[in-house]
């Protein structure tokens, strides 16, 4: 008999955590969970699924807006946002259930409160309750930054992204700070639905670390879509003013105030680390507060690993299920196996979306020197009767030594399903030849992949 309560603990409900517990606990080990809020983790309940809705529910909008040259007369429409957010609830909710009973079903017992460490070995639950454990693994995911009073006077009055899902009257205006890919899917979110959006971001386009061509396009559909933007700034004080049709003033650069009726900050996420107790368990943490890990995903205490956003790798739900379901087929099924982080394949839903894998490329040119470009700009064919002047980006980037596709980018409607198939071909080591001889689908955007002959 094992001289702890359990086999293996797992601290967090979310996509890296039940991952693990439910394949560990098929394996016949005696594993338990603890989730402080909702099972799902941000994923299902404040992440991927609520945001895509919300995506679907701004196209629904852009769909109208664009009907009129097919021949629809759509007359004026208007928006519930609170019945469209009860519906959403519901389906989350529906969500969270699945994953319950696939834990329970599994034979995992699910303890729905927060557990912190008392030692390497030993958790303590928020009932006050201690349990044992021989393998814990941390999957407590991340959270929304928000800057403190002192960094940001008036922080408190913005909404992160959390907040976005427990709105139910859209604001007239807002200012979103950031650029990254979360700014930038509520900025169409919101534009979608009609509310004056402001985009302030730092550097010069948003989208920090992708290609330079898909950071263009984006800025310019962002404009397309009468979404405002301020580079070059970051707000520094939010102002909250007695007058309701100016409810805050926003500063975004010495000599330039923005007014608007409501905040968010999508300014980064940071790991859930703090109170854990982790020092508790000698285990460290870098300077950013993600744990740090081995390519197994062990921590720097042998019994103990860490999955998922708390390791800030690469911060995406389909990452923290692949290194979930490597520790557990690991250490509970003698098949040990680490994920491989290359060209793990990314969206942004935008409107339109963005699919890439691979390098950009800046990063190509940097590692491999000589790079041949393949790249088109179109006008999609939907686009050319219903007055959307969004265009279509296809991008290739090819290892001139030996014509491997090391990168594909793309900007349009579907890239992000395009993405996932051109991932296989990437993923496989495909060369440009291997894409030239595959033949075109017609009519598609996607051919373009697959025809475009001549080096930029
Ligand atoms: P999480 O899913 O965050 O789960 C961690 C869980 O641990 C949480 O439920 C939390 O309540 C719980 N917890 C924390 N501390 C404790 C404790 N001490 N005790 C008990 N429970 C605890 N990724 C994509 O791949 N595609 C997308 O389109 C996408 N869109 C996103 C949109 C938004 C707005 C956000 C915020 C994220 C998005 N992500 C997306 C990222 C994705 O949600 C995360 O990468 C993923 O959820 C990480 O999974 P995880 O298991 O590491 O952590």
């Amino acid at each position: 008999m094992s001289k702890f309560d359990y086999d293996l603990f797992v601290i967090g409900g979310g996509s890296g955590g039940v991952r693990a517990a439910r394949l560990a606990a098929q394996s016949g080990a005696r594993v338990a969970l603890a989730e402080e809020y909702r099972m799902g983790g941000t994923c299902v309940i404040r992440g991927c699924v609520p945001k895509k809705y919300m995506v679907y529910a701004s196209g629904y909008a852009k769909a109208l807006k664009h009907a009129a040259g097919y021949g629809f007369d759509v007359g004026a429409v208007t928006h519930d946002h609170a019945r469209f957010m009860a519906s959403l609830r519901e389906e989350v909710t529906r969500l969270s259930g699945i994953y319950m009973k696939g834990q329970t079903g599994a034979g995992v017992t699910v303890l729905e409160e927060r557990a912190e460490f008392e030692d390497a070995h030993t958790l303590r639950l928020a009932s006050g309750k201690r349990v044992t454990a021989e393998k814990i693994l941390i999957a407590t995911g991340g959270a929304p930054w928000r800057p403190s009073e002192m960094e940001m006077p008036g922080a408190s009055y913005a909404m992160v992204s959390n907040d976005v899902f427990d709105m139910d009257v859209l604001p007239k205006s807002l200012v979103i700070n950031g650029g990254g890919y979360i700014g930038v899917e509520f900025a169409h979110v919101f534009a979608g639905l009609g509310v004056d959006v402001t985009v302030v971001i730092r550097k010069d386009r948003v989208l920090n670390g992708f290609d330079d061509d898909v950071r263009t396009d984006v800025m310019d559909n962002l404009w397309n879509e009468g979404v405002t933007t301020v580079t070059g700034a970051v707000i520094s004080s939010i102002e909250k003013t007695s007058d309701p049709a100016e409810p805050f003033h926003v500063q975004v650069r010495p000599d330039e105030t923005i007014t608007t009726h409501a905040v968010l900050l999508a300014l980064g996420r940071k790991p859930n680390t703090h109170g854990l107790g982790l020092e508790k368990a000698g285990v460290k943490l870098n300077a950013d507060g993600a744990v740090i890990v081995d390519a197994f995903s062990c921590t720097s205490t042998p019994n103990i690993w860490a999955v998922g956003d708390v390791t800030n790798r690469i911060n995406l739900t389909p990452v923290a299920i692949r290194e979930g379901h490597a520790f557990a087929e690991t250490e509970f099924y003698n098949k040990p196996w680490a994920f491989d982080y290359t060209n793990v394949p990314m969206a942004v839903f935008a409107q339109p979306e963005v699919g890439v894998v691979g390098l950009t490329e800046a990063e190509a040119r940097a590692q491999f020197g000589e790079i041949d470009i393949y790249r088109t700009r179109f006008r999609p064919m939907k686009n050319l009767l219903n007055g959307n002047p969004a265009r279509t980006l296809m991008k290739l980037v090819v290892r001139a030594s030996d014509q491997r596709v090391l990168g594909v980018h793309i900007v349009g409607e579907d890239a992000a399903e395009m993405i996932q198939m051109a991932a296989i071909a990437v993923k496989m080591g495909a060369t440009k030849d291997d894409f030239d001889r595959t033949c075109a689908l017609h009519p598609t955007a996607a051919e373009e992949l697959v025809t475009m002959r001549t080096k930029v």
